[in-house]
């Protein structure tokens, strides 16, 4: 199913749909509502109503459509196979000129997509007036705190001692100005592995906060961009620290423009097996599901694994349910993203771990928000820690020497 060929595609789509209600199960919107109008199936039943013309664009239409996370919970529990996330973003693009609601986040999307550096620095700068009115005006849900280097002088290659191959990393936009230090770790953890690493220029935004706004036809653009520097790249794996910018490359970019990045890789799929168990921390961790690595990427046990080999004992519940952060949603749906961000919370409270591990920065900034009384850190500082420090290598005096 592919954009350019709507809607004929998304109407025969929808048409499979049974209404057996399967996909509702793990909906974290229908549980925070209890509608069915916020349902999966709903969304669908209304998508259908759109396309037969029996219901007609409206704010009230427009907010049932966009006020899914695109968690993808409901994505592979359809007995028909339908892929509700990637019909929901067809109905959004459908939507997209007349939801005047979301107008000024497009805008906004547009411009720090188009020049995040320019945008950041705004942002940084304006962080003592501009985030606090708009913060009390409710028009954000919190304050991001911006690292005070955005990232050192960045090279385009960072070459190991030993020759174990070659990988490329896919920063993304919150790693790479709101994260800069797990990129840092990653290419440490990679370079001590023996792997060299590329950071390919030139390289944009993945496209997925576009897309979850209909923009479709500007994140088609960010994907012909990306495909045309990363496919010509001759690498292992593409690597990124964000699970929505590896589905985004991996899963969306074929439906989007018919090919996708084939190795682009979650960076526990590639580590995991590289990893040997250090010796035990005596200290426990709780890990946090980020949606897209659960859901879109079926990834859930590299990361555990790697948790346990690094030596930390796992606890607590399995199931937290979705963090609520969910990028653009956080921002326009306020108020469900809370409560889902307090539900999840007191699951991971549950018990009294030393850490909270999650391999997502969208997930980091949200539950950094609730989550005050332990660490919650990516996986890769985990990682690193472990397997960088606490020899003195000529790895760790490299680190040291770029950090002074
Ligand atoms: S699981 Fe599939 S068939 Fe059943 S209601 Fe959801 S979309 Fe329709
Ligand atoms: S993507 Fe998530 S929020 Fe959206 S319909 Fe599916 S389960 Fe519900």
């Amino acid at each position: 199913m592919k954009i350019p060929e709507e809607p004929a595609n998304l109407e025969k789509e929808l048409l499979k749909c049974v209404r057996c209600g399967s996909c509702k199960v793990l909906c974290p919107t229908y549980q925070h509502s209890a509608l069915e109008v916020t349902s999966a199936r709903g969304r669908l039943v209304l998508l259908r109503g759109l396309l037969t013309g029996d219901i007609k664009p409206s704010p009230l239409l427009n907010e049932r459509i966009f006020s899914c996370l695109l968690c993808g919970a409901c994505a592979g529990k359809c007995p028909l196979g339908i892929d509700i996330p990637e019909a929901i973003c067809h109905g959004r693009a459908l939507l997209s000129k007349s939801d005047k609601e979301r107008k000024q986040l497009r805008t906004i999307a547009r411009f720090t997509t188009r020049w995040p550096d320019l945008s950041f620095k705004m942002l940084r700068m304006s962080q003592q007036v501009v985030l606090p009115f708009l913060y009390k005006k409710e028009l954000i849900p919190f304050i991001p705190e911006f690292p005070e280097i955005v990232h050192r002088s960045r090279r385009q290659v960072y070459k190991s001692s030993q020759k174990r191959g070659r990988v490329a990393v896919f920063s993304g936009c919150s790693v790479e100005h709101l994260f800069p230090h797990l990129e840092e770790a990653l290419i440490h953890v990679l370079n001590k592995l023996g792997y060299e690493v590329i950071l390919p220029k030139g390289l944009v935004c993945c496209g997925a906060p576009l897309r979850t706004l209909g923009m479709e036809d500007e994140s088609v653009a960010r994907a012909r961009k990306n495909l045309s520097i990363l496919n010509k790249l001759t690498v292992e794996a593409v690597l990124s620290l964000c699970p929505t910018c590896t589905l985004t490359l991996k899963t969306d970019y074929p439906k989007m423009v018919g090919k996708g990045v084939e190795n682009a890789m979650d960076i526990s799929v590639f580590l995991n097996d590289k990893l040997e168990p250090a010796r035990a921390a005596g200290k426990t961790a709780v890990y946090h599901d980020p949606c897209h690595l659960k859901y879109g990427l079926g990834i859930e046990r590299e990361p555990r694994e790697m948790i346990t080999k690094a030596g930390l004992e796992l606890i607590g519940p399995r199931e937290q349910g979705c963090c609520g952060f969910g990028g653009v949603f956080c921002m326009s749906q306020q108020e469900m993203s809370n409560t889902l961000l307090t539900a999840c919370t007191t699951h991971l409270k549950q018990s009294e771990s030393d850490t909270v591990i999650t391999s997502c920065p969208g997930c980091m900034l949200q539950l950094n928000r609730t989550v005050t009384d332990r660490p919650v850190l990516h996986l890769i500082e985990l990682i690193e820690e472990t397997y960088c420090f606490g020899t003195a290598d000529e790895d760790v005096q490299e680190k040291e020497k770029t950090q002074s």
